[in-house]
């Protein structure tokens, strides 16, 4: 299997992977020969998903972080960088959802969702690509989501964050490319078995929204996604069979989006 992505021996940092779609890739990566720095603001969410890797033979290894918070990043990633040597792999996952009409989107709701989803990118990329660039490689997955391609009502703030998500993986990728360095982004839809999903179930209903279930029978493939599907399209990403693509936001959601 890992001779298939040739990432064997690669190191790689995943945001946001104590839970859900972020745990499912470290863990694929890892399945595939890389070495992890696991990041979360749960550390013992970090932990545990840096503990299965190494039960599993892997390396791995654990660090909290609030990823809006720039200091904490910058500590964090300097002890995963020196525990793994460089990072050849960033995943930029970590991501928060509020839901509810924009016209009832607090102040805090809304500074929460662009502090997570964009200015957690922002510090991760800022701290990780010079090292790439200097190196004259790296990769860098941003996971954005279907909503970061259309206004979706009562999702405004997450929309909004996730539009921004996509425009720097283009921005990025246009910067970088000539230094080795690709930049991609993958559109997740409707991710079941996350604790986004668990958490928000109750919320959607209380909006007058579908749930993931009776959602799942409108989407073309007829199922919810699970992790798994978007760890698969961040392996590839990550991979050296995808050399020439960048700037790229792939939609894995199971026919819900096609733009
Ligand atoms: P999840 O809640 O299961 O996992 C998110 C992880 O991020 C959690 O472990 C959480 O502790 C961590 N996290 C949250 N805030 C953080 C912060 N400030 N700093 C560091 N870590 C933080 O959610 P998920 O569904 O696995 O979401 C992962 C990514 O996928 C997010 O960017 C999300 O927007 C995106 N996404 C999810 C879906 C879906 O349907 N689940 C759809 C599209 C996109």
């Amino acid at each position: 299997m890992a001779t298939l992505y040739g990432l064997e021996g690669r190191k790689a940092i995943v945001t946001g992977a104590g839970n859900g779609i972020g745990r499912a890739i470290a863990l694929r990566l890892a399945e595939h020969g890389c070495a992890l720095g696991v990041i979360d603001l749960d550390l013992a969410a970090a932990a545990s998903t840096a503990e299965a890797i190494t039960a599993a033979g892997g390396v791995a290894h654990a660090a909290r972080a609030d990823v809006s918070a720039g200091p904490e990043v910058t500590a964090a990633l300097a002890e995963l960088s020196e525990r793994l040597g460089r990072v050849d792999i960033l995943v930029n996952n970590a991501g928060v959802c509020k839901i509810g009409k924009m016209l009832e989107c607090s102040e805090d709701d809304w500074r929460q969702t662009f502090g997570v989803n964009v200015d957690g990118l922002f510090h991760c990329t800022r701290a990780i690509a010079p090292g790439m660039v200097a190196r004259g490689s790296g990769c860098i997955v941003n996971i954005a989501s279907w909503m970061g391609k259309a206004g979706v009502a009562a999702y405004g703030a997450y929309c909004a964050s996730k539009f921004a998500v996509i425009s720097l993986t283009q921005t990025l990728a246009c910067e970088l490319g000539e230094h080795g360095v690709r930049v991609n982004a993958i559109a997740p839809g409707l991710i079941v078995e996350t604790k986004m999903r668990d958490d928000s179930e109750p919320l959607r209903r209380a909006q007058g929204l579908p749930t993931s279930e009776e959602r799942a029978k409108t989407i073309p493939r007829r199922r919810a996604g699970v992790p798994a599907d978007i760890a698969n399209a961040a392996a590839f990403l990550a991979s050296d069979q995808a050399d020439y693509i960048t700037g790229e936001t792939m939609n894995v959601t199971g026919g819900l989006w096609n733009d």
